[in-house]
């Protein structure tokens, strides 16, 4: 006697946004805005050599690709003073094996985008005043 058997493939292996923070930099008449972006394996480790794409808020986009640790950044220069904040969004992520899954992103914008508010994965940097002279 036979029994039907199935056999299914395997996920593919996934991989998530496992950090994304922001940072500024002020010079005299304008300001860079700095995000730093953490890719991370389905059991959290680290996931080179991942494209990373994203978006501004104006609409123009960046990409970068992760190093060894997982973590890559992109940067904004001469924002002016007027502007006191930009948001960046990452909107894709690609690698020849991992399959982003954004569904399982954490420690977003400073830890404090909890698990069901994903994704879109958006973080907002704000100028800060210079310190001292
Ligand atoms: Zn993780």
């Amino acid at each position: 006697m036979t029994r039907p058997v199935s056999v299914v493939a395997p996920p593919p292996p996934a991989m998530h946004l496992g950090d994304l923070d922001g940072a500024s930099t002020t010079t005299q008449k304008s300001w860079n805005a700095n995000v730093t972006i953490g890719v991370h394996t389905g059991s959290h480790g680290s996931a080179g050599g991942v494209a990373v794409s994203g978006t501004w808020e104006d609409g123009s986009t960046a990409t970068c690709t992760t190093n060894g640790s997982g973590r890559c950044a992109v940067s904004r220069a001469g924002i002016p003073r007027k502007t006191s904040s930009v948001s960046f969004t990452v909107t894709n992520a690609t690698h020849s094996t991992f399959v982003f899954s954004p569904g399982s992103n954490h420690d977003v914008e400073g830890d404090k985008q909890r698990h069901d508010d994903r994704p879109p994965a958006t973080v907002r940097v704000t100028e800060r005043p210079a310190l001292g002279p």
